[in-house]
């Protein structure tokens, strides 16, 4: 399979014409935060800010840089949020283990 430039990164400066990763074919949602394009997760899930961590969550169209995702116990200052999809996407880990 060549990749060419079908490739889901964090941030993408045009919105692609797949509503699906080309990779995984995850169902995706393009989400605009009025600079670039998105390519999240469907489902919101429960994340807060958390500093040094690596992860960023789109909440209301807006990037939110260092996050980690509710993994259980008290939900108190949790909100939800989208995962973009680079976080989750199973061919994309594939690839980064090689
Ligand atoms: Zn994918």
């Amino acid at each position: 399979m060549r990749f060419e430039r079908k490739r889901v990164w964090l941030t993408h400066k045009y919105r692609e014409q797949w509503e699906c990763c080309p990779l995984c074919c995850e169902q995706l949602k393009w989400v605009y935060d009025g600079n670039v394009w998105i390519p999240c997760n469907i489902e919101p899930k429960m994340f807060r800010r958390q500093i040094g961590s690596s992860l960023n969550m789109v909440k209301k169209k807006e990037l939110i840089e260092g996050c980690e995702l509710y993994k259980g116990g008290s939900p108190e200052g949790f909100t939800y949020g989208l995962i973009p999809h680079v976080y989750t996407c199973t061919e994309l880990m594939k690839g980064l283990s090689l």
